[in-house]
């Protein structure tokens, strides 16, 4: 095998690197001090953004530590029969390319995840390795998101849980039996050990208040997972089952989902065409309306026929068409619950359109300065001057908001 340079295998590694969607590329303007000036850079190999829980936007170290894999996964690139390139990372060589770019301020954290080298013991204690040597060998407190490779062993498991934030599985597919049938050496139920030991270490681990020097917390950014969208038959009801089943049972802080791209030399049991990316950017709206919104998975599902989500609107939207004697709200009088559910009104817009209405009655246009557009919002409410009439039909109101609706911004992905 021939000898790569560093930057060779950085190429390789974090370009392998990209289709874990659980640490997410976002849209930050690209800076760089390459000429000379100032300090720090956006952009780079296997420099990634992401945003925190207060939404603050992050960069990480996104790599994998090699791309060998001794297992066969038919979905990834990486699996043992693929014909890529291959690279491997020794400990010392993440942990001072991590120090490098955290000195320069390229950087806040790492993301590091692996093949499966010789077993899966062995991999875990690789990537423990890493994250043991920045912590205690250089006092590394940026953060740091280590990948479990599930079947590994729980003393394992639970020592990458006190030297990083967040831990993560990958549940992979949605339906247990497609991940037998494409990943011979995965098991669904591995998956859900590790993340079950991952949620009662979690759990174990909460602060307790009469503690005077706290010792480090387990995962105190907790975990995820991640489930790849349209490789098996599973339609967008089922994955939002299943995710909402995952958070509830493990603790979840984020399911990411991962649109299926067609990979080289792949098997004829995954479909040929890559699944669409705005599919993915409506189970993520699904996903935030069932967390912050105070939806149902199954109000949500009784808004997408077929069990799937409207690709021309987005999910609140879809459900308020088909829910239509539910509305007009009146801004100055209905519930935060109510106010959440109108299209177009997002949880900052609400909790500062109650706090408002607490000194004077609400217009329209007091509404339209807290809103993003406020022509797809005044179909649904009602304010002090402002009442929409008789109702629209929800077809001839579709078609009116479709152009607004396509011009809706992506949200972003969460760490
Ligand atoms: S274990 Fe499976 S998904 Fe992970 S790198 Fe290996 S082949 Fe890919």
């Amino acid at each position: 095998m021939p000898v790569l340079s560093l930057s060779r295998k950085l190429e390789i590694l974090a370009d392998a690197a990209k289709y874990d969607a659980s640490c997410a590329s976002s849209s930050a303007p690209k800076r760089t001090s390459r000429d000379g000036k100032g300090l720090g850079a956006t952009d780079g190999h296997g420099i990634c953004h992401a945003f925190t829980p207060d939404g603050r936007c992050v960069s990480l170290l996104k790599v994998l530590l090699t791309n060998f894999c001794v297992w066969d996964c038919a979905y990834c690139v990486n699996r043992v029969s693929s014909n890529v390139q291959r690279a491997r990372f020794s400990v010392q060589e993440i942990v001072g390319l991590t120090l490098d770019f955290y000195r320069r301020n390229y950087i806040e954290g790492l993301f590091l995840s692996s093949g499966v080298i010789r077993n899966a013991d062995y991999t875990m204690e690789q990537l423990v390795r890493v994250a043991r040597s920045l912590r205690q060998g250089h006092d590394f407190r940026g953060y740091i998101h280590l990948k479990l490779i599930p079947e590994a062993s729980p003393e394992l498991v639970r020592e990458a849980g006190l030297w990083a934030d967040r831990l993560s599985a990958n549940i992979e597919l949605p339906r247990a039996e497609a991940l037998g049938e494409l990943a011979p050496e995965k098991s669904a139920s591995a998956v859900k050990r590790a993340m079950g030991l991952v949620r009662r270490s979690l759990d174990e681990a909460a602060p307790d208040p009469k503690a005077r020097a706290a010792p480090r917390r387990f995962a105190p950014a907790g975990q995820s997972t991640q489930m790849i969208v349209g490789a098996d038959g599973a339609d967008d009801a089922e994955i939002l089952a299943r995710s909402e089943t995952l958070y509830g049972a493990y603790k979840l802080r984020r399911v990411y989902f991962s649109a299926f791209s067609p990979i080289p030399d792949s098997t004829s049991r995954l479909p040929l065409q890559a699944a669409p990316l705005l599919r993915e950017h409506r189970l993520y709206q699904a996903d935030w309306l069932m967390r912050f919104y105070g939806f149902d998975r199954r109000e949500i599902a009784s808004a997408a026929p077929g069990g799937m989500l409207d690709l021309e609107v987005d999910p609140k939207l879809a459900w308020a068409l088909a829910n239509r004697e539910r509305f007009p709200v009146d801004v100055n009088r209905a519930e935060r619950e109510a106010l959440l559910r109108v299209p177009g009104l997002g949880v900052k817009s609400v909790d500062r359109i109650l706090d408002l209405r607490r000194h004077k009655r609400v217009t329209l246009t007091d509404v339209a300065k807290l809103c993003r557009g406020i022509a797809a919002v005044r179909p649904f409410l009602v304010a002090a001057d402002w009442s929409p009439g008789a109702l629209t039909d929800s077809a001839g109101l579709r078609a009116r908001l479709i152009p607004a609706a396509r011009r809706a911004p992506m949200q972003p992905r969460l760490l």
